[in-house]
């Protein structure tokens, strides 16, 4: 039975009939008929005698709740019954002071987490607002930058070539560094693209068969300089070689990798790529095929913290002004986000000092690998 916190307690409400009933058969049986009644006078049990002889009151909480009522001469019977019930009505109304406690605790506690509720979703609106407003700000500079950039580049090839009158050699040195610098400059601003448009909606694909390895040689040639100024020697190895997918964005992922793999790859330094045969989510048993890229180099490594971060926008090892080598942080993001919108993964594994080995699964036409 239960009692509500804020109102006098009730016998009734308190007790069921199964709870005085048998207590005041077990008077009648015992040969002192008893009467109990509730604080207004109503019998709930038994019968009122002839001639009323014993009446003890029946309190809960300080609170008079009704009598037991005998004739004379009942007095112990009185006083046990009155004692049974008293006990169970006590233990009725602690028992609904408990719950009514919990129940408001729980409300209260249900507000505020209503109200944290309402909180967070209005931040959640917020960031989205101000992550789209970051997007569509990014996206306008980038391409706002890149249509002057694009006329100076080229005016400074046809300045090169000399269509408006020769250039003495320093000139044409100084313009050299002008057309790479503003090459390098453009380059920033299509990732920034890339990596914004990367975050306003899916990626669109033109599918078809690449020849791997043919891209990757065209990759290295465009780095051979680079390579043979740092003193590493690029190594391709043969092996199944098409995949099918976005010629485009295979590019950007192989070129990100070989790109590292110089850059980070101190003189004397080896890399090596190679085209392996490999499920294409190598963590699922029923991957279907694919052909794993992979470029090992003998460079400088990656600490363990910086691993998980790596594949993060913007993210450099060495971020400090004073850093020894160039770059965006943006082409491991593609990379990822390219490799996965083709289904495949990209991981690394290496070791500070040792080098390291970034592998890129991509999937494989149907049928044999080629
Ligand atoms: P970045 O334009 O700086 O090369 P990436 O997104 O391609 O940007 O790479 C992020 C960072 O990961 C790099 O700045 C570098 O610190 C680290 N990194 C990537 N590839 C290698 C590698 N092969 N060897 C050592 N560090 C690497």
């Amino acid at each position: 039975m239960s009692a509500a916190f804020d109102e006098p307690p009730e016998l009734a409400r308190l007790l069921e009939p199964d709870d005085y009933e048998p207590i005041a058969a077990a008077a009648a049986a015992a040969g002192t008929p008893v009467a109990i009644v509730d604080r207004k006078g109503t019998v709930l049990a038994g019968a009122m005698p002839g001639e009323i002889g014993v009446r003890r009151e029946l309190t809960c909480a300080g609170e008079p709740i009704g009598h037991v009522i005998t004739a004379a001469g009942g007095d112990a019977i009185a006083d046990l019954v009155a004692r049974a019930l008293e006990s169970a009505a006590h233990h009725s109304y602690a028992r609904a002071m408990v719950s009514a406690t919990h129940q408001a605790a729980m409300e209260v506690s249900f507000a505020e987490l209503s109200q944290r509720n309402v909180r967070l979703e209005r931040a959640v609106i917020r960031m989205q607002e101000v992550d789209r407003l970051k997007t569509n700000f990014l996206a306008t500079m980038s391409h706002e930058l890149r249509t002057p950039l694009t006329s100076v580049i080229g005016y400074a090839e046809m300045l090169l070539e000399g269509l408006a009158g020769q250039l003495a050699t320093e000139q044409k040195e100084y313009v050299q560094t002008i057309l790479g610098k503003a090459d390098q400059l453009l380059q920033l601003i299509s990732a920034v693209l890339e990596v914004s448009s990367l975050e306003s909606g899916p990626l669109t694909f033109e599918p078809g068969d690449v020849d791997l390895a043919e891209l990757t040689r065209s990759v290295i040639d465009s780095f051979a300089v680079l390579a043979h100024r740092r003193g590493v020697t690029i190594e391709l190895e043969a092996g199944p070689r098409v995949v099918v997918g976005d010629r485009r964005k295979i590019r950007q992922i192989v070129q990100s990798l070989v790109s590292n793999a110089v850059k980070f790859t101190r003189d004397r330094g080896k890399v090596e790529i190679g085209f392996r045969a490999g499920p294409l989510r190598p963590s699922e048993a029923a991957s279907r095929p694919a052909l794993h890229f992979v470029v090992h180099d003998s460079g400088i490594g990656i600490s363990p913290d910086a691993v998980a971060h790596i594949f993060d926008p913007f993210f450099q090892v060495d971020s400090s002004s004073t850093r020894e080598y160039g770059g965006t942080g943006l082409g491991l993001t593609l990379a990822k986000a390219y490799v996965e919108a083709h289904g495949g993964r990209i991981w690394v594994e290496t070791e500070p000092g040792a080098g390291s080995t970034f592998v890129a699964t991509l999937p494989v036409p149907d049928g044999e690998p080629r």
